[in-house]
């Protein structure tokens, strides 16, 4: 083994660097770094200063776009969820946008396909059942959003939003109702599931912390969800 060691000269400041490289032999690690020395010409602090630059250049070419609707996601196949996001110029509609309930988030964990995302780009961005995102779309269009061309399979997403429609009068009609929310249901991430006995006293995890609660609190989150449960079973 022999490490390579080279020296290179950033184009774009001058400054001088090293790149590393563990060769398997000297001969290797010499020629990699003849090979190094010419080929990387741009320290660490002016890639990071470039990326920056692309990235706003990228933000200001946005927003001179209209305010549009994309979606993401493998209409189709299985009952995948889609993913729907703003572009263009999203910053004067920001509170707007967030009423409807999308997040600020970064794209790269959402935006997977059909479109290219930088590296640490945040996008508003709301993941839904294929047959709410028609009823999602309209919501956007009716809100001023131009709405992609891309989205080609809204006839599809009209009928599932169609069928649910459907299942949820047929469930209406059989006397189930969508239970609404009791006053204490935690403002954090819970998972639907109440710990402990009256005796003992009940609990439930908020955002991973252990919240104790009260026993009629305890109640009325069971009784929740168990009703969201059957509402969720019927439509
Ligand atoms: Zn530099």
């Amino acid at each position: 083994m022999a490490k390579a060691t080279a020296t290179c000269t950033c184009a774009t400041c001058g400054a001088t660097f090293t790149r590393t490289k563990i060769c398997r032999n000297r001969r290797e690690a010499d020629g990699w770094e003849a090979w190094a020395a010419a080929n990387f010409d741009e320290c660490d602090a002016c890639y990071t200063a470039r990326k920056a630059s692309e990235r706003e250049a990228a933000a200001a070419a946005e927003a001179e776009l209209p305010l549009t609707l994309h979606m993401t996601g493998y209409p189709y196949k299985d009952n995948t969820p889609v993913v729907l996001f703003f572009g263009g110029d999203t910053m004067p509609r920001k509170d707007d946008i967030k009423a409807l309930g999308y997040r600020w988030l970064f794209a790269d964990d959402y935006i997977t396909y059909g479109y290219s995302v930088q590296r640490g780009e945040q996008k508003w961005i709301k993941v839904v059942p294929q047959e709410d995102a028609y009823d999602e779309i309209e919501r956007a269009r009716a809100f001023g959003a131009v709405i992609d061309d891309s989205i080609v399979d809204t006839e599809y997403l009209a009928k599932q939003a169609a069928a649910k429609r459907e299942r949820v009068a047929a469930a209406e009609a059989s006397g189930i109702t969508e239970p609404v929310r009791p006053d204490c249901y935690p403002a954090g991430r819970w998972n639907g599931k109440v710990y402990g006995t009256a005796a003992y006293g009940y609990r439930i995890y908020v955002d991973n912390a252990e919240v104790r609660i009260s026993n009629d609190d305890a109640d009325a989150l069971k009784n929740y969800a168990k009703a969201l449960a059957a509402w969720r079973e019927a439509t």
